[in-house]
């Protein structure tokens, strides 16, 4: 065995509930050696060479933490596109601040329009913009309100959640449709006319190709990918997935993420997460053997995992799918861009292979044709511990997650919303009832189904802090600062913070080889300046993250 190096610890929580306690843990060749005391260590400390590093010696060590949803290259991408949200941002050139309503973000666009440069074709460049939020801004945008702010200029703005974008006339003309085209995702005002929206991931890919030059510049995402390894690192995460792999190249992707990880602008590790409509149309029939040779080329920080689909719209841009009795305005939502009806035939050949299925559904009528799925799935081709996940699971009802449960599924939840989102749809949207219910974890939990929470940074209007996630599942104290949302809902400030650790390793079967701090497995730890069992539960989210160690090496 290489040098043995011991990190001791004001207290080492290791979240293995045999053994939740100690204050040093022994690392060599980039795993855990022992796990305990120093003195209770001794028998490997005596036989082999090592170092007591006494850096954390008053921090707090946890596992890693993982996020096990998010979207570091993509958002990275956004953040480098004109600002129009709601909240403070991370961009290339620092924190922009957030505009507070829609005629805020027409000023904002107005003077973006007014200085657009000219193209090579003497005809104004597209102005194209990220982050608007149609709850907290005061409504959509649309192609009549774009035209007025200019009917020469091409307008194309991105939903800070990107299920949307919004195009006035000049903008839809570059994207070549017209009021025949026939589109899923394809908005229309009552009177057929089209009114300027995108919507879901088959319109706005086709929406992205008149700009793709200037949102995907050259080396774009590269530093899209440093730059949001940085925040993660920075909230103590050493694990993440990518939850839309291939939607815009798979080998470039890949590619890129490995080069990050080989010069270390990336301090973590990724999973690879296909998105299976590009996966489909790229390898077709050949799609299983195109993973299994990812799978043969991934290592212990870039690797293939599981399957992605995205089967209704967002939470902060109103555009999931509800049952009774639906929106408050008579909205409708939207679907994925796989009919319903197709996804048994599509996900089957997976499920029989034995890939892990990541399965989006945000509203409860989704939930629901999910449930109805994974049964099928069960009936056709029986699995034990398939781990099939609904990922997001925002509006969801007691009932639905005991039948998660009997199916061996589980849920990878956005409990950020309840602070972020859920008052705030009260009034608009989903109304008062699913509003207060956001992300129901208590239940989950009564139920027995398995879960995490995640952020799906930053395709949705939250920041990106495992410790604040935490802390908002087991207070569910909402965006007023006082109300109590669904108290019955809150889980345990312990069950809280396996639910960034060792039950997001679960959801991702990676639990194997990290979330715990256990002899053998990956030594991935997050240094805190206080002790989350300790402070008040309102006050996790505050605590300090000193930094991460990955593989048993400070980052
Ligand atoms: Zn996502």
């Amino acid at each position: 065995m290489d040098q043995i190096r011991v990190f001791t610890a004001a207290r080492i929580h290791t979240m293995d509930r045999g053994r939740p306690e100690a204050d040093a843990v022994a690392t060599s060749e980039g795993r855990i050696v022992s796990v305990g005391s120093l003195e209770s260590m001794e028998p490997w400390l005596r036989r082999n060479p090592h170092v007591v590093d006494d850096t954390y010696a008053d921090r707090v060590l946890m596992p890693g933490f993982i996020d096990p949803h998010t979207h570091l290259r993509m958002s990275g991408t956004y953040m480098g596109l004109n600002y129009v949200g709601p909240i403070e941002s991370a961009s290339p050139t620092g924190i922009r601040a957030g505009l507070p309503d829609r005629d805020a973000v027409l000023n904002q666009l107005r003077s973006l329009a007014s200085e657009a440069s000219t193209g090579p074709d003497g005809r104004p460049e597209p102005i194209t913009a990220w982050g608007y939020d149609p709850a907290t801004q005061l409504g959509h945008l649309d192609r009549d309100m774009l035209d007025q702010i200019s009917d020469t200029v091409p307008l194309w703005v991105c939903a800070y959640a990107p299920h949307i974008v919004y195009a006035n006339t000049p903008m839809i003309e570059l994207i070549g449709v017209d009021e025949k085209t026939d589109m899923h995702g394809l908005g229309r005002y009552p009177d057929g006319r089209l009114n300027g929206w995108f919507i879901e991931t088959g319109a706005i890919g086709h929406a992205f190709k008149p700009v793709a030059a200037s949102v995907y510049s050259e080396g774009f995402g590269r530093e899209a990918i440093a730059r949001l390894g940085g925040v993660a690192r920075d909230a103590g995460i050493t694990t993440t997935t990518d939850m839309l792999w291939g939607f815009e190249n798979f080998e470039t992707e890949w590619d890129e993420h490995r080069a990050a990880i080989d010069d270390g602008s990336l301090p973590l590790r990724m999973l690879m997460v296909p998105f299976e409509p590009r996966l489909r149309k790229r390898f077709g029939a050949d799609a299983l053997d195109f993973l299994a040779s990812k799978r043969a080329e991934g290592d212990e920080r870039l690797a293939t995992h599981g399957v992605k689909w995205v089967n209704d719209g967002s939470y902060p841009s109103m555009t999931l799918k509800l049952g009774f009795p639906g929106y408050l305005d008579g909205e409708e939502g939207l679907t994925g861009e796989d009919p319903w009806d197709s996804l048994f035939d599509l996900m089957l050949p997976y499920w029989k292979a034995g890939v892990q299925i990541h399965s989006h559904a945000n509203g409860d009528a989704t939930v629901d044709m999910t449930l109805d799925l994974l049964e099928r799935l069960q009936m056709a081709h029986p699995r034990f511990d398939h781990r099939f996940v609904i990922e997001h699971y925002c509006l969801s009802t007691p009932a639905q997650a005991r039948r998660l449960a009997a199916l061996g599924g589980g849920a990878s939840v956005n409990a950020y919303f309840v602070r972020f989102r859920a008052q705030m749809h009260a009034d608009s949207g989903f109304g008062p009832d699913r509003s207060e219910a956001t992300a129901r974890l208590g239940s989950l939990e009564r139920a027995g189904a398995f879960f995490a929470v995640h952020s799906d940074f930053n395709l949705v209007v939250t920041p990106l802090s495992p410790l604040l996630v935490a802390e908002i599942a087991a207070t569910r104290i909402g965006a007023d600062g006082v109300t109590v949302l669904a108290p019955g809902e809150r889980i345990s400030v312990d069950r809280a913070l396996r639910a960034i650790t060792v039950d997001a390793a679960h959801l991702l079967h990676q639990d194997h080889r990290i979330g715990s701090i256990e002899v053998g497995k990956l030594a991935d730890l997050t240094v805190l300046a206080d002790d989350p069992y300790e402070v008040a539960p309102t006050d996790i989210g505050g605590i300090e993250v000193i930094g991460t160690v990955l593989g048993g090496e400070p980052t």
